[in-house]
């Protein structure tokens, strides 16, 4: 710590649950510390909402403005696939630059020889890295480690071109668990989503979207992974077939207990640079209410306390307003879309 703790107080917080008029104290960090009592009551004020740092857990960062999201509400984002060297250099340049978000990456996306996404206009050349075999695969996930990854991308896609073995599969992620690195899986294509599960996958990219998964698939896959919702992606707000696949697997998922995560796959397509109320819209359709959005949105990171990331978040979610109270479910999506960041230096700028 190399500033000096300055106090504020707060009219609403949310970490992890609500809290009301609240005592937080500035550092280098934002730390929420409970109920103000009568001798803090002439500090420094922060009207509205202070929030948990909302995360968007699957973005590509190559393909947007990093330095636009905090005007849009993300204070931490999760790259699942670029060049992995271009890549490597995100978590610090997010950690050094406040007007970035705070960057966890996977690197490259690994896929067999001809794989998705090693044709895809999308994404670099460099972007695809080719694993043929099993010994490919424990030199590709020590290289992504080498590289200061916390994911390693899976490229399940049948699509769109070949897909792994289910042996390279499960050495993949083998080798990825040993690391402590969080394999991520695109499934695409009928029957990825079960080979995926059937290979200790932990987190889907996608809410699945190629078929009805049927019930008892869905109960296994919410006891053992969770699913990064990118519903919007599939329509950008106009619905369609796979919109409605996606939601409905999510409803299911959701409802057997299973852990969403908000992620939009930005970059991809027309979508908003920051929180997209039509992701969260999307959300409650599949039946998560305000408290469920936002445990989607912050991906267990706390104001004070650590998050995924293992240290205290530097930046944290403020909405100007007080949460909705007399009908949340029909404002919350529209509510939240109105976060920006907040760092240490802007949340005492903004008090009264
Ligand atoms: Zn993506």
């Amino acid at each position: 710590m190399t500033r000096e703790a300055r106090f504020v107080t707060v009219d609403h917080a949310w970490s992890g649950g609500w809290s009301g008029r609240s005592l937080v104290r500035v550092t280098d960090d934002i730390d929420l510390l409970g109920p103000p009592r009568a001798v803090h009551a002439g500090l420094p004020h922060l009207p509205g909402t202070l929030l948990a740092p909302f995360t968007d857990s699957h973005v590509h960062l190559g393909l947007i403005d990093p330095t636009a999201l905090a005007s849009g509400g993300i204070a931490r984002v999760d790259d699942l696939g670029w060049d992995p060297d271009e890549a490597s250099l995100w978590p610090e340049h997010g950690r050094l630059d406040q007007r970035w978000p705070e960057v966890r990456v996977a690197g490259g996306l690994l896929c067999p020889p001809g794989g998705y996404p090693s044709r895809s206009e999308w994404a670099p050349d460099t972007a695809a890295v080719v694993v043929s075999n099993p010994a490919g695969a424990r030199r590709e996930v020590e290289r992504m480690h080498d590289l200061g990854a916390s994911f390693v991308k899976i490229s399940l896609n049948s699509d769109a071109g070949p897909v792994f073995t289910d042996v390279t599969l499960r050495t993949i992620v083998d080798a990825a668990t040993d690391r402590l690195l969080v394999p991520v899986a695109h499934v695409q294509g009928a029957g990825q989503a079960r080979r995926a599960l059937d290979a200790g996958v932990a987190r889907l990219a996608h809410t699945p979207f190629s078929e009805r998964l049927d019930d008892d698939l869905v109960e296994r896959l919410a006891a053992r992974t969770s699913w990064i919702s990118t519903l919007d992606i599939h329509g950008h707000g106009r619905g369609g077939a796979v919109h409605d696949v996606a939601v409905a697997n999510l409803a299911r998922f959701r409802a057997a207990g299973g852990h969403v995560l908000y992620g939009t796959d930005l970059g991809n397509g027309d979508l908003p640079v920051g929180v997209n109320a039509r992701e969260l819209r999307a959300l409650q359709r599949a039946g998560l209410d305000l408290e469920q959005l936002l445990h989607a949105l912050t991906a267990g990171a706390e104001l004070g306390g650590t998050g995924e990331t293992g240290r205290a978040p530097s930046r944290a979610t403020w909405i100007a307003t007080p949460p909705p109270t007399s009908d949340p479910s029909a404002v919350a999506s529209d509510w939240l879309a109105t976060a920006t960041v907040i760092t240490p230096d802007t949340l005492l700028e903004k008090t009264t």
